[in-house]
């Protein structure tokens, strides 16, 4: 099998309502999908396709320069095995091997992605089959984001996820208490006292911001706070100075932006910061990773869950659906939002949830997703060939 081609599509595909976020807002899905062509070994040609989401504040800065040349040439590092004569198993490995820099990891998950779904097509197997890998559960209960949003917005959105019957939520915080106050009041009031809630204060705290939301946090019953001042050089932690007043007592914090790799769950488990981790398969690098983080947690004693980024396309709903389908115990699942999210999509099936926040694993169809080029085109932004 040899890998002829590789193009990238920069999409922007509105959003059905305006999101903020504490720091970036996009009203739109600005998704990078990556098409690989192959030849297989009788010479017919295979594509595989796969999708990035870049979020710099989290996964750091793709570097100085114009955008187009920078993921020309990140892409270009991503695929040493363009046009080299592979076997399965060895581009198999080329991916799962891969030396990506931290802040390739976005990217990575486009290759990854696509080399999966490639190998899919070429063996007419699902990813499960591919990987040998079971399902250990046949249905996903994907929980909710509210994201920061006016009042009367965030509101119809809370509305939204009563009425589809979702059964837990993740609220993302800022650094302003009394905007923080009055969501966690507002989303009690609509979803009912004693609801399932996380927050998410999107590394936007201070010492000082912690100590005066952590009181109202803890009184309102919620247990799990994600990455309340962001990632650390090792040895520093915000997280332990908060520790000994008893501050956050029976509280988890979870790691986002502080867990890039399976190295960064070793230095929480060791630096007895975060106790628990939100693996994404486009902030880690994809399936595969994401599987050996959830497997590092589990080996460490320590909890995690299988999130995903806001604006996420059907290629990363189903891919992310097919990991949290073979992750031991995620704790809660996000993702899937598509056209609950989204005003339109790029593949062919809808792979948005349904009431309950339930949704089926997806069998014999590789990893999930077949894509509609007209759609993918209407999308759009800009075209560039790697
Ligand atoms: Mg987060």
């Amino acid at each position: 099998m040899k890998i002829i081609s590789a193009e990238l599509f920069l999409l922007k595909i509105p959003f059905k309502m305006n999101f903020a976020h504490s720091k970036a807002d996009r009203f739109f899905s600005d998704s990078i999908i990556l098409k690989l062509t192959a030849l297989d070994d009788s010479g017919f040609p295979v594509t595989g396709w796969g999708e990035a989401v870049v979020r710099e504040y989290v996964s750091g800065s793709l570097g100085e320069g114009d955008r187009q040349s920078l993921l020309k040439s990140a892409f270009a590092r991503l695929l040493p095995f363009r046009m080299l004569e592979l076997s399965k198993e060895e581009l198999l490995d080329a991916v799962r091997f891969s030396e990506a820099s931290e802040t390739e990891l976005p990217l990575l998950c486009a290759v990854e992605t696509a080399v999966l779904d490639l190998l899919c097509r070429a063996e007419k197997v699902d990813i499960y089959s591919l990987l040998g890998l079971k399902p250990v559960r046949r249905q996903i209960i994907y929980g909710g984001t509210l994201p920061i949003l006016q009042p009367q917005a965030a509101e119809k959105l809370l509305e939204g996820y009563r009425k589809m019957g979702i059964n837990n939520l993740r609220i993302k915080l800022g650094s302003n208490f009394e905007y923080n106050r009055d969501v966690v009041g507002l989303t009690q009031k609509i979803m009912g006292k004693g609801f399932d809630l996380k927050v998410d204060a999107n590394a936007g705290w201070s010492l000082a911001d912690a100590a005066e939301n952590i009181p109202m946090i803890v009184a309102a019953g919620i247990k799990i706070i994600e990455e309340p001042f962001g990632r650390e050089e090792a040895g520093e932690s915000r997280i332990s100075e908060l520790s000994p007043d008893g501050l956050t007592d029976g509280l988890t914090f979870m790691a986002d932006e502080s867990a890039l790799t399976a190295a960064d769950i070793r230095r929480a488990a060791e630096e007895k910061t975060f106790g628990m981790f939100n693996i994404r398969l486009a902030k880690n690098g994809g399936l595969l990773r994401a599987l050996s983080m959830a497997e590092e947690a589990e080996h460490l004693g320590l909890r995690y869950m299988a999130g995903c980024h806001v604006g996420e396309t059907g290629i990363l709903s189903a891919a992310g659906r097919a990991a949290a389908s073979i992750m031991g115990k995620p704790e809660y699942t996000d993702g899937s939002y598509d056209l609950h999210l989204l005003s339109g999509n790029i593949t062919k099936e809808d792979l948005s949830f349904g009431p309950g926040g339930a949704a089926e694993i997806i069998r014999d169809n590789g990893l999930g997703y077949e894509i509609d080029e007209e759609k993918l085109k209407g999308y759009t932004n800009e075209r560039i060939d790697v």
